[in-house]
């Protein structure tokens, strides 16, 4: 059985219109987003959202040393919550991400917490049932549709990881904006890039 999951990527008011590091469309995605949960649940599959979940002190940040961005989704915060306009009650897996004071961890395959977005509780787990592959191969899981924020960074990030540990992965163009930062590669790119990885974008 070829059981689906849906991951909303990163979808939080810091990376939306009036956040600390707003994507530009954030905000008009919600209804696209509803709707994917909605027909996931009616396919009887997962639901998972990931969510930047940063420490105050980051190198992450460029404040504190980092290449590009600014402070943003700090546990706790409220601009770390999941933007309005879809219904959190839905999500089956939550995935924290990126509390540690390392890289930039775009990838919500990386190191992650599913039990707890409490910053207290550690975050030095990564495997065994605490990593998303082993949450979506429990699940039985194989195909992945991914949308969310943003497209060039924990979009791409996440998809080219599902794709390297051979799940199906389809990125939907609806539920999905870019960052598309000066003298980076763009959101179109990347997609370019994914479609060059067998991942389908539709
Ligand atoms: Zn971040």
């Amino acid at each position: 059985m070829n059981r689906e999951a849906l991951i909303v990527v990163d979808y939080q008011n810091d990376f939306a219109e009036g956040g600390s590091l707003a994507v530009t469309g954030a905000r008009a995605l919600a209804p696209q987003i509803q709707s994917q949960m909605n027909l996931t649940r009616t396919q009887s599959g997962l639901i998972v959202a990931t969510r930047d979940w940063h420490p105050e002190k980051t190198i992450h940040f460029q404040r504190d040393g980092g290449a590009i961005w600014p402070v943003h989704c700090i546990a706790g915060t409220p601009g770390a919550e999941y933007v309005e306009g879809i219904d959190k009650s839905m999500i089956d897996v939550e995935i924290y991400k990126w509390f540690k004071n390392s890289d930039d961890g775009y990838s919500g395959f990386e190191w992650v917490d599913r039990l707890s977005g409490d910053p207290q509780s550690g975050f030095e787990v990564g495997s065994g049932a605490s990593s998303l592959e082993q949450i979506l191969r429990d699940a039985n899981v194989s195909v992945l549709r991914i949308v969310g924020l943003a497209t060039d960074f924990c979009v791409y990030a996440t998809a080219k990881s599902a794709k390297e540990l051979w799940f199906e992965v389809e990125v939907l163009r609806s539920g999905i904006a870019a960052v598309n930062a000066p003298g980076l590669s763009s959101g179109e790119d990347k997609l370019r890039e994914l479609a060059n990885m067998w991942v389908k974008i539709s």
